[in-house]
């Protein structure tokens, strides 16, 4: 998309007005100030604003958005910057950061509900819960610093989406400024309300492209007092899924985790991990990380775990198993799991997709994308791992050794195609998790159903006439 050009008068006059709104420390222009704001941790992609506003309260969000409709300058949301597809990076116009709208504004133990503000960090949201002993589920590893609102306007997954759902799941109500600089009041905590259309999803997921989210009422569970985590081995992807289904079925809603590992993942994490131990003794095609919990302290979650173990294992579905003895073991259960991404770095280039798939058909999915990879280059490794609970497959792909590093990533988009054309002809997705941003703004006019971006153009053509709202980001520039 063209950026726009904003002539300096307009520039200083915005600046101006902002000032006098937020006050001098509040409205960065100082470029040492502004570079965190203007790129994101994989540098992909460099942006450049006029400015950085930092409202502290939705009023003043409202103010700044107004100011930037008057002025015709286009605006980009910001939370902790570290959504991964160029969703925040802005090209041009005003970053607008939430950091400072941190407030708890209400928790509800008894209606199961916490009223936050968008700039939150979820972890201090998870931590908040926590004190009226509650639990707010989205967990993700960048919980230390993404914010709320940033995790609702991505619509966040992470690892606890089989039980709970995606943050979309967990929001009841939300509170939005407009591209108008109006407010819309939707924080509303009910369960029930059929009032005609559904606003709240319009906002979840739409990467900042249709307004503003400063607040959200989200949905509280009870905590859990137990859990049990194992490791299991099988010779491939289809025994993995197969005991998925059995697991399911058996255990319900106690089973809150269903994690796949290729055997190179384990391997990887194995090789580059400090302190990373196999944890079983020989060597298996797949793995699964399975956590059941529950909040009843009595629940015999290792009993109903073995029960169905033992019958896969008599039945050839599964070849090894361990159960985690402790907390502590589970914890280190979990960590080689997480630890994928960062051991994935330490071996060379990668190329990767955030893929799902019915979950029915996960494990054909990694088969015929790794055959249709391992055709396309001999040497190249693929590194499936994620979410097999949700049919949310993290299948990125590692270099050949010996192969050049940038000669590698300079294929991403034959891979794309390769990739993305079997995850759509299953009925998948190319985007389970992190969005489109800029980063797979021409994968969505290739696989989206050109009816589907045609509403999508009339909703951001309704809501944002004129534009101004994180332009470039989500919606391909028309044809
Ligand atoms: P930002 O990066 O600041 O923004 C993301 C998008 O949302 C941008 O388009 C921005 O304009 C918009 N936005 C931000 N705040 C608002 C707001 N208040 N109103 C409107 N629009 C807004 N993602 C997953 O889904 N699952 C994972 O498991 C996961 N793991 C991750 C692990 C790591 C180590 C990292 C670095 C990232 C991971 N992510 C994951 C991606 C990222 O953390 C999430 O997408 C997160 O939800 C982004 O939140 P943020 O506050 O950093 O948003
Ligand atoms: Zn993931």
């Amino acid at each position: 998309m063209a950026e726009r050009v904003i002539p300096e008068q307009v520039r200083q006059r915005l600046l101006t007005t902002l000032t006098r709104q937020l006050g001098d420390a509040h409205v960065l222009t100082a470029p040492a100030e502004m570079a965190p704001y203007l790129s994101e941790r994989r540098g992909l992609y460099q942006g450049q604003a006029l400015a950085v506003a930092r409202p502290g309260t939705t009023a003043e969000v409202a103010f700044v958005v107004e100011a930037c409709r008057e002025h015709g300058v286009p605006l980009v949301p910001q939370g902790g910057n570290t959504g991964l597809v160029g969703g925040a990076v802005p090209q041009g116009g005003l970053v607008v950061a939430l950091a400072r709208l941190n407030r708890i504004r209400q928790v509800d133990p008894v209606n199961f509900t916490i009223t936050v503000e968008a700039g939150c960090i979820l972890q201090a949201v998870q931590e908040a819960a926590d004190q009226v002993d509650r639990l707010f589920p989205l967990a993700l590893a960048a919980q230390g610093s993404c914010q709320i609102g940033g995790n609702l306007a991505t619509n966040a997954g992470g690892t606890n989406v089989l039980h709970y759902g995606n943050a979309r799941d967990l929001v009841l109500g939300l509170e939005v400024v407009l591209a108008d600089g109006r407010v819309w009041n939707g924080l509303s905590g009910l369960r029930k309300d059929n009032t005609g259309y559904d606003l709240k999803h319009l906002f979840l997921g739409s990467e900042g492209t249709l307004g503003i989210i400063t607040a959200a009422v989200l949905k509280l569970f009870p905590k859990p007092r137990q859990r049990q985590v194992a490791f299991v081995g099988c010779r491939g992807a289809h025994q993995v899924l197969e005991l998925f289904a059995r697991l399911r079925a058996a255990a319900g809603d106690v089973l809150t985790g269903f994690e796949y590992m290729s055997a190179f993942s384990l391997e990887l994490v194995a090789r580059h991990i400090p302190g990373a131990r196999r944890p079983l003794a020989g060597e298996h095609g797949a793995y699964a990380l399975i956590e059941l919990s529950s909040p009843d302290p009595a629940a015999d979650l290792g009993g109903r775990l073995e029960a169905v173990l033992g019958r896969a294992l008599e039945d050839g579905v599964i070849v090894d198993a361990t159960l985690a003895a402790s907390e502590a073991q589970g914890q280190a259960l979990w960590r080689l799991r997480e630890s994928v991404p960062e051991a994935q770095t330490r071996e060379g280039g990668s190329i990767k997709h955030d893929v799902s798939v019915p979950v029915s058909r996960v494990a054909e999915f990694i088969e015929r994308a790794s055959a249709a990879c391992e055709q396309a280059l001999p040497g190249i490794r693929v590194c499936a791992f994620g979410h097999v609970g949700d049919g949310n497959i993290h299948f990125n792909l590692t270099q050949p050794t010996g192969m050049e590093k940038q000669a590698f990533l300079r294929q991403w988009g034959a891979f794309n195609r390769l990739v993305h054309d079997i995850a759509v002809a299953m009925g998948g997705s190319i985007s389970a998790e992190h969005g489109i941003g800029l980063l797979k703004r021409e994968e969505l006019r290739r696989y989206k159903d050109p009816v589907a971006l045609d509403l999508m153009r009339t909703l951001k053509q309704a809501l944002d006439p004129q534009g101004l709202l994180n332009p470039g980001k989500v919606l391909p520039p028309a044809d």
